[in-house]
């Protein structure tokens, strides 16, 4: 098999696991659940935050969805929305840069992988961002780190705390050293909130992974994390080739994080949102 077969394989694979969860009836009305794999009605599911009301399953959300989620108030102003990432090194992998942020921006409809601005949760002033998985897997480039700087430094001139829901498969390769440095960056913005005594919670998502756990993912004052969510820095073979040991089960999942104390709570969708407004109010005071 050459090469290029791998990469349609693989391609193909990829698909079918989008299109998993359609099921073979038509207009899209029923989604299959990944975990469960129980029918559920679509407009059950939205209408249930998109939780499988059979396993309690958390389905990935845009962060559109979450966004309306989480501000039902409508407060939320977008703040550097029209950032862009650049192809510093003229990079090409199977398709040149410039044309796969082209195209990620027609499919996803976002500009990069974060939308940052700030809003009120319930009665409180916050600045937040949500990371996009839909954007080239989430991954962290230079529009995110920039965005995420810029989003710390607008909490620090308003006071108000961060708030950050990751989820991304890690840098983005294809800005090399420029999407690395985004994890000190980050990181250093995150120094000047502390000196600044504000808070930052972070909130992980499914999956939250390489470079984004290894920065600011993991940096918060206090760390949460939905159920179920794949939090970690190195694919799990990687880490059994590398210490040619067999994983415990759960292992990289929020509750076993949890257990761990990597992670300080694994709080379910339903509640996030007062769980938060809880936190905010509790640094306030
Ligand atoms: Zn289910």
């Amino acid at each position: 098999m050459s090469i290029h077969d791998w990469f349609k394989r693989k391609k193909l694979q990829r698909e079918t696991e989008y299109t998993r969860e359609r099921l073979d009836i038509p207009g899209n009305l029923w989604v299959k659940c990944y975990k469960c794999g129980q029918p559920i009605y679509a407009k059950d599911l939205s209408a249930n935050l998109k939780i499988c009301p059979k396993c309690n399953y958390h389905f990935k959300l845009t962060s559109a969805e979450r966004l309306v989620q989480l501000f039902p108030n409508n407060s939320f102003k977008e703040i550097n929305a029209s950032l862009t990432s650049k192809n510093f090194l003229n990079f090409t992998d199977t398709k040149n840069y410039t044309q796969r942020i082209e195209d990620s921006i027609l499919k996803s409809g976002l500009k990069d992988a974060i939308t940052t601005g700030l809003g009120k949760l319930d009665e409180f002033d916050v600045a937040l961002g949500i990371m996009d998985f839909s954007f080239m897997g989430g991954s962290m480039g230079s529009v995110v780190g920039e965005k995420f700087a810029r989003l710390v430094e607008a909490a620090v001139e308003k006071k108000i705390p961060v708030i950050v829901f990751s989820t991304s498969g890690g840098a983005r390769m294809q800005e090399s050293i420029m999407s690395l440095m985004q994890m000190a960056k980050t990181s250093a913005a995150l120094g000047r909130l502390r000196e600044n005594r504000l808070p930052y919670i972070s909130v992980m998502t499914d999956p939250t992974t390489g470079g984004v756990s290894a920065s600011f993912a993991m940096l918060g004052d206090i760390n949460l994390a939905e159920p179920g969510a794949l939090i970690g820095f190195a694919g799990p073979r990687v880490i059994e080739q590398t210490i040619r040991q067999k994983l415990p089960p759960g292992f990289q999942r929020s509750e076993f994080l949890e257990e761990h104390g990597m992670v300080d709570m694994v709080c379910d969708r339903k509640i996030l949102r007062e769980t938060l407004i809880k936190m905010v109010r509790f640094f306030k005071d």
